[in-house]
Formats: C-alpha cells, structure tokens, sequence
C-alpha cells in the first residue's frame, strides 16, 4: 500500500473577521505538528491576509469554492485560476452546503473539479449521503453515483483528493460508526481503482468530515482507509485544529 500522507484540512466557511482570521491562520502556523499535512480554506475575501500570515509556513492555503470557467462574465464568482494566483494549491469542491444552497449537482462540481485541475489545483470533492438515504439502505449506491459523476478523467492521485462527508454528521455532533465509515472509503477506493487504476486509488487521500473534534479524531482517523480529515466547526479553534491534527493514530 502507499503511504498515504494525512491531511487535515480545516473548512472556515462563513466565519470570520480579518483581525481574528488573521490570529487563527498565525497560531496554527506556529503549532509543529509533524507527519501530516495540515490546510486551511478560508471565506473568499480573507485568502489575502491568511497567505500572508500563512507565508514561510507548512500550512496550506486553499479555497471553498470556484467557478468552472477559466474568466469571463460571471458576476460575484471567482475563478481557479485567480485562486492559484492568490496562492491556493487547493480547493474544496462540491460541499454539501454548497450542493443545497447553491443546487450544484454533480455535473457542475465535475466542471469545477477540471477548472481546478487546469489551474494546476488540488481538489477536494465532496461526496456523502443524507440520513433519509442512509435509512433507505442507499449510501452506498448515493456515493458511487457523486464519485462517478463528479470526478472527471482529470483526477488523479495527486491533483484530487476525496472528502466523505456524511450530510447529517455535519456539524450535528452526530458521527457515523467505525465501520460504517471504513465501508464507505473502502467503496470510494474500489470505485478509484477500478476507474483510474490500483495505483492511482493506492495514492489517493480520502478524508472523513462531520463533527470531527479533539475528542472523536483519535478514533475516527485510526478508521482503516481514513487519511485524514475535512474539518468545519473545530477548525476556527487553532487548539482544537492542532490537537486532531496530533491525535493520528
Ligand atoms: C464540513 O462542513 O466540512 C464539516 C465537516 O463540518 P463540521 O466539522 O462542523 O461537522
């Protein structure tokens, strides 16, 4: 098996101010957490002071989302490539706030996901399914249909990294079992491998997000095929954001 580097990736969303953004970017850049990967998406607007504050750091920059087309006239969105200039190397796609806010269905992630691969970007998509799919027995058909259709012939390895993220664990405080997860990422990388090959599925980071915290990260990222985590609520606390950065097994 490869070895797989962690990443763990903390997802700001709508939060913050520049003066605590700021603060947050710079005390994560002081911690020393050593045999991961870590990465902060931050809103849109604060990608300017965080790079700076970031700079000559080991953290990551990356972004929540960006328009499928390369420029052009699209009013308030942003494109990857302006997101590679501002120094992004990644960049969230397909969330599911996004998804149901924004009705993005897997077609447009897949766009986005090959302008971010254009733009010479990571991508980080999304997938994961809701408690009524979960209760009906479908998660494992919900999620093989978003990998199939949002990951387009692009991906590999090293540009795209997998985000399962259960719709109902997101900021609930609610988080799947061990072995509910261990099967979805198990899904995920024979789906990988039977599209792009053993090795390319070999290589590639599939993350857990939902309700990750100090408290649960031990345990969920000892879970067999978890290479890390896509963290929300606990992210906008550099403490918190350390400690389950430290806490792989
Ligand atoms: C997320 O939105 O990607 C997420 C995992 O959020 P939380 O950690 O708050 O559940």
């Amino acid at each position: 098996m490869a070895s797989r580097i962690p990443l763990i990736a903390g997802n700001w969303k709508m939060n913050g101010l520049r003066t605590d953004s700021v603060s947050l970017a710079r005390a994560i850049a002081a911690g020393s957490v050593q045999g991961c990967d870590l990465l902060v998406c931050p809103p849109a607007v604060l990608i300017p002071p965080v790079a700076e504050a970031l700079a000559g750091s080991a953290v990551a920059l990356g972004a929540q989302d960006c328009h499928f087309a390369e420029a052009g006239a699209h009013t308030g969105d942003i494109a990857a490539p302006m997101l590679a200039d501002a120094g992004c190397s990644h960049v969230i796609l397909g969330h599911s706030e996004r998804r149901a806010d924004h009705a993005e269905d897997d077609a447009l992630v897949r766009a986005k996901t090959m302008s971010a691969h254009a733009a010479g970007m990571v991508a980080i998509v999304c997938v994961g399914e809701t408690l009524d799919e979960r209760d009906a027995g479908r998660t494992l058909a919900r999620i093989g249909s978003q990998i199939e259709l949002s990951l387009p012939d692009t991906a590999t390895d090293e540009n795209t990294v997998i985000a399962y993220e259960p719709v109902w664990a997101i900021g609930t405080g609610r988080t799947p079992t061990a072995d509910d997860v261990a099967e979805v990422h198990t899904h995920i990388r024979d789906q990988i491998a039977a599209r792009f090959g053993a090795a390319v599925a070999d290589g590639m980071r599939i993350l857990y997000g939902g309700s990750m915290k100090p408290s649960n990260a031990e345990s969920l990222l000892a879970i067999d095929g978890v290479d890390g985590g896509l963290i929300g609520g606990a992210s906008l606390n550099a403490r918190d954001f350390l400690a389950i950065a430290a806490s792989r097994p």
